[in-house]
């Protein structure tokens, strides 16, 4: 699943349940400049890839020897698996506008046909002139709550790491232990990142070209 917003214009491209494409942001983003719609899904996603000239793998490969050990194992002691693996991404280019996207393999054992927050504007990813947020966790939780459209309300008159805060202390209210993790950034260029997972990396690059990491962003605890 993925989505690809553009905060200055509030328009959204994004893909579900595609099967057979690697780098599925790249097909949100031609479905934005070579389509006339905002969603794709399924079979109907892989075949408009092939149309706009990406190329079409066998779902197989997209199994890493990892993954497919684990899984197996956890087959074996009929345990499912926490954790997820998704790519979130908030930015501002020199004229202040703001973009996000995001894209994921979802949750670990997922059933065939299950969609995510990720490709939902407003759930997992979303854009506005004020804020562009994207989200991690079980989706299942964050798309109940429109938790990106939650934490870019709050930016309107918060700063961008009490906004997320906010959004996320909202979304344990109604769910006490939600999985879940959120970016976000302002108009004015303020990041802000919590999460209720263990763990978030999360990376950024300043004016300058400064790159900075840090392995837990923990607003909320
Ligand atoms: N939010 C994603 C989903 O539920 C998973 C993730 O963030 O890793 O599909």
């Amino acid at each position: 699943d993925a989505l690809i917003a553009d905060g200055t214009t509030v328009q959204f491209e994004a893909v579900a349940a595609v099967r057979r494409v690697k780098n599925t942001i790249r097909l949100a983003r031609l479905v934005m400049t070579e389509t006339n719609n905002c969603f794709f899904v399924a079979d109907g996603a892989d075949q408009l890839a092939d149309k706009l000239g990406i190329p079409l793998i066998a779902n197989v490969e997209l199994i890493t020897d990892k993954e497919l050990a684990q899984f197996r194992e956890r087959a074996k002691a009929a345990q499912t698996r926490k954790g997820t693996g998704t790519v979130g991404a908030v930015a501002i280019d020199a004229q202040g506008r703001l973009a996000a996207a995001t894209s994921t393999g979802g949750i670990p054992d997922k059933k065939k046909g299950r969609v995510g927050d990720s490709p939902i504007f407003g759930a997992g990813t979303y854009a506005n002139p004020d804020a562009a947020a994207s989200a991690t966790g079980q989706g299942e939780n964050i798309m109940r709550f429109f938790l990106c459209k939650e934490a870019a309300d709050r930016a309107c008159h918060l700063a961008a790491p009490e906004a997320v805060v906010r959004a996320m202390d909202f979304l344990v209210q109604h769910i006490p232990l939600p999985e879940a993790g959120i970016i976000l950034i302002d108009a004015q260029g303020n990041l802000g990142a919590t999460h209720t997972t263990n763990a978030m990396p999360i990376a950024w690059v300043d004016e300058d070209g400064e790159i900075g990491a840090s392995m837990t962003m923990r607003g909320w605890a």
